[in-house]
């Protein structure tokens, strides 16, 4: 064969048609051809790789499971054991053969209850982590009943597809985390009916979200898009985590206790004062019925728990324990800078004792630190100091200085 007779032994076109030709033993193949090929064998790639994502996920078991949750989360062990149990239920269901007795394992979704800043979110994420499924979060108070303004519930379903990029099997076991869920509670005592636009009219769209079922969504979200073809999600081995700080639930819970706030105070001893600070831990379905959720709601999160305030201790620890402790990214970022940084006991309590004193909790750890330690960041770096202590003293100059008393009065 000529030079000029070669052609593509795929398409046939000679080679004064193609950009190149590349030669085999028997055969050529031509540039275009080569893209094709390379389209399809990246096509065959991502079905493989979604066929085994389900052997993929590791199943860990629960005592296992809260291991991990304790490098990441200080104190919450109620919670963790009830999430643990929840977490490993709800995949082993996932997991399960098929079998031919009757016995359908229900979905084990979970309602957290607890103040803001007590690791709600953190608890979701770092499950999320450690089972490798796409997370994610998602907040109901920009949530609407379908035509107003505001979200669609399927918008939660099209931030999964994100999360698992648009790999549709990979979403259908992924984790979707419902923040603030009592701010769709209805407000039975409250004539407003507008309020109930993304109120009750949401949480009956959350319904058939929660409990397993097929829902067309967008998968670019929104309304913006009217033209986009719409993606077929099954929500059943969707694990559905709602957390919400339910303002003034301790009294729905006091009541039913039959508490007198006033004649209980009055004599009580210190433990109960304790007790009494977290009426959160006697929590049951029934008050979350009372605070306005409908009972639907209530029984498609059926694991139901309740997060602690966070006290000095637990703070204290949350600064320097955790895997990933805000002290531990400190001491790392400055080493990058072959400094050494250290922080002394009293430091460490007097930046706790602000956080408390400010009512920041746990995420005002970190503007206190980035206040007390922005300095030393800006000026330290390249320069011949190579230590830096952080004393009470140090700490206390340097948050007179910052504008972070400002907060104080917010609070
Ligand atoms: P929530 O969702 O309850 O409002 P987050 O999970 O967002 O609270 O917590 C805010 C931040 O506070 C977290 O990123 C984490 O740094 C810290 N934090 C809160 N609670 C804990 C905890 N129990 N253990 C470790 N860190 C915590």
């Amino acid at each position: 064969m000529s030079k000029e007779q070669l052609e593509c032994s795929f398409c046939g076109r000679n080679k004064a048609e193609t950009n190149l030709l590349i030669a085999g033993l028997d055969a050529h193949i031509c540039d275009r051809c080569i893209e094709q090929a390379h389209g399809i064998v990246l096509e065959d790639g991502k079905e493989e790789e979604s066929n085994i994502s389900k052997a993929d996920l590791t199943l860990k078991k629960p005592k296992a499971i809260k291991d991990f949750l304790d490098q990441y989360i200080i104190g919450q062990e109620f919670t963790k054991k009830v999430m643990s149990v929840a977490v490993y239920n709800h995949y082993k269901r996932l997991l399960q053969p098929a079998s031919n007795d009757d016995i359908e394992i229900q979905k084990s979704n979970i309602l957290m209850v607890g103040q803001t800043g007590t690791g709600k979110t953190l608890i979701a994420k770092t499950i999320a982590k450690m089972l490798n499924v796409p997370l994610a979060i998602v907040d109901a108070t920009v949530l609407t009943e379908a035509g107003y303004v505001g979200e669609d519930v399927e918008s939660i379903l099209t931030r999964l597809l994100q999360a698992a990029d648009y790999n549709l099997e990979k979403a259908q076991t992924g984790i979707v985390f419902i923040d603030e869920i009592d701010k769709i509670a209805r407000k039975s005592d409250n004539p407003s009916i507008t309020r109930d636009v993304s109120g009750e009219g949401v949480q009956q769209g959350l319904l058939k979200l929660l409990e397993g079922t097929v829902v067309n969504v967008p998968p670019k979200g929104g309304r913006k898009h009217p033209d986009q073809k719409f993606i077929e999600v099954n929500t059943e081995n969707i694990l559905f985590i709602a957390g919400g700080a339910f303002d003034g639930i301790d009294k729905v819970i006091r009541k039913r206790l039959n508490m007198q706030a006033v004649g209980f105070s009055a004599s009580m001893s210190n433990d109960l004062v304790a007790e009494k600070d977290n009426l959160l831990q006697y929590i049951i379905p029934k008050d979350i019925k009372d605070f306005g959720m409908i009972p639907e709601i209530i029984g498609r999160l059926p694991v139901l728990t309740h997060m602690n305030p966070l006290d000095a201790f637990t703070l204290r620890a949350i600064l320097t324990e955790p895997k990933n402790a805000i002290i531990k990214q400190y001491e790392k970022l400055f080493e990058m800078d072959d400094i050494k940084f250290t922080i002394t006991e009293g430091a460490l309590d007097y930046i706790v004792g602000k956080a408390i004193e400010y009512k920041l909790g746990a995420r005002g750890l970190r503007s206190l630190c980035e206040a007390i330690f922005t300095d030393a960041m800006f000026d330290m770096p390249g320069g011949d100091i190579k230590e830096f202590k952080v004393t009470k003293h140090y700490a206390e100059s340097k948050l007179d200085k910052s504008g972070i008393q400002k907060l104080k009065a917010v609070s």
